[in-house]
């Protein structure tokens, strides 16, 4: 993997001025190469395509290209396929994509951190040969269903069910939300196998696809990552192997937000990159752009905005990479996850207006990317847990830290 990354990086080195995040001499020097190589790929096969993407076009050629480099099975071994690397890696990564394009950027997460994590964890060997290693290159993609139309943050609702019928499960009730769901080859889909037992009896289930009885919903017209799809799975009497059941009767609920924990460093290091990118097109506009005689970014109030902007983003970056070296070295991390989705989603939210604003009347128009940064930016706060869900998950935690 490493004389990969040494071989791409010099190649788009040549390319592409890179300007240096300071923070980034604190990383070791793979990582620090990884970021070289994604940022020169962002910015000749991914930055240039993205304001075509938005219009709802999904982004299969560049997804087969980060499939290439390693990058939809970023944390899945070597001998599995994958890249072979860290979690520090997987957000430096995302960050990168998803500064180039925040639509590839969701896609690159989901099957990175909620498909490939939940099999990666819980799979059985066999599951990982069948359903890790053809998810590994780009040529397919899978998904997570856990959201209904009546549940969202309230995971433990679920009344998707799926019956128990000696040779095989039966599967009932309509999965919302879901991202890759139209192009996806396989689903983690979450159903209840125990009524009675409430959360402790959802079952995670690996769903192929396409598969008699499930059809897909419309894909949903969405503010912003408009290249990503998102549509219901709607199951009526889908049959499901025995052996497709992951981690057990029972292990669904805790399958779910295990791996949610590990998704929201994905998310907080797309909205790092969402927020990298509004913020450099607020510099590179204010150095050009004039007012009353000289270029806007001598004006202190711009000026202002932007010292905001890059420490609020430098903050997210920091508390990002604390969560996924957490992670890395086996410490609890769920809470730090929960802050850095937290703070750097609404780091995003907060760049990416402060960007329109910079580009006065530019920035409402498609001619120049802040507003689609505005656009992309809102999803970081709503999926994989809202802000809100992040305050209860960091206030949880800290409570049990005081024994309380
Ligand atoms: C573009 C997109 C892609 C998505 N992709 C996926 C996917 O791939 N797979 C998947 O399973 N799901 C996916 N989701 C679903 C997403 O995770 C949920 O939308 C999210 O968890 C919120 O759930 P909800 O929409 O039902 O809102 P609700 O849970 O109904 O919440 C509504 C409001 O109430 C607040 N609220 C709820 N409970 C509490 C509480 N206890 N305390 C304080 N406030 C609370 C929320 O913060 C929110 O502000 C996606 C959603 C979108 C929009």
């Amino acid at each position: 993997m490493k004389s990969c990354l040494v071989k791409n990086a010099k190649h788009f080195l040549q390319r592409n001025f890179i300007r240096p995040i300071s923070s980034l001499a604190l990383l070791p020097e793979t990582h620090q190469m990884l970021h070289k190589m994604l940022k020169g790929f962002a910015n000749e096969e991914l930055k240039p395509k993205a304001a075509l993407i938005d219009k709802g076009v999904f982004p299969k050629e560049q997804i087969k290209k980060l499939g290439e480099l390693g990058m939809m099975a970023i944390n899945v071994p070597e001998k599995l396929g994958g890249a072979g690397l860290n979690t520090l890696a997987y957000s430096i990564g995302m960050e990168e994509i998803s500064r180039g394009c925040a639509s590839c950027g969701v896609i690159v997460s989901v099957n990175n951190s909620l498909y490939l994590g939940s099999l990666m964890k819980f799979g059985t060997d066999e599951q990982k040969e069948k359903w890790v290693v053809p998810f590994t290159n780009g040529d397919k993609i899978g998904c997570f269903a856990l959201s209904e139309p009546g549940n969202g943050s309230d995971a433990g609702a679920a009344s998707t069910t799926a019956k128990d019928c000696a040779d095989h499960w039966l599967l009932n009730g309509t999965k919302s939300w879901i991202t890759n769901g139209p192009e996806a080859a396989a689903a983690i889909v979450f159903a209840t196998t125990d009524k009675i037992k409430k959360h402790k009896g959802i079952s995670a289930f690996i769903v192929p696809k396409p598969v008699d009885g499930l059809s897909l919903g419309k894909n949903e017209d969405k503010l912003g990552i408009k290249g990503s799809s998102t549509c219901q799975l709607v199951f009526e009497d889908c049959k499901i192997p025995k052996e497709n059941i992951l981690g057990g009767p029972g292990a669904g609920f805790k399958i779910a937000m295990t791996v949610l924990d590990s998704g929201r460093i994905g998310i907080a290091s797309q909205a790092l990159g969402i927020a990298q990118a509004a913020l450099d097109c607020a510099v590179e506009y204010s150095l050009k752009r004039e007012a009353f005689g000289s270029p806007i970014c001598k004006l202190q109030s711009i000026q202002m905005k932007l010292a905001d902007m890059e420490t609020r983003l430098e903050c997210a970056r920091l508390l990002t990479w604390k969560a996924a070296m957490l992670k890395d070295t086996g410490e609890s991390f769920s809470k730090e996850a929960a802050m850095a989705k937290l703070v750097a989603s609404e780091a995003a939210t907060y760049v990416s207006h402060q960007s329109m604003q910079i580009l006065g009347g530019m920035g409402y128009v498609s001619d120049m990317p802040a507003e689609r940064h505005y656009r992309d930016a809102r999803i970081t706060e709503i999926y994989e847990g809202t802000s809100e869900i992040m305050r209860i998950v960091i206030a949880q935690n800290l409570l049990k830290e005081y024994h309380f």
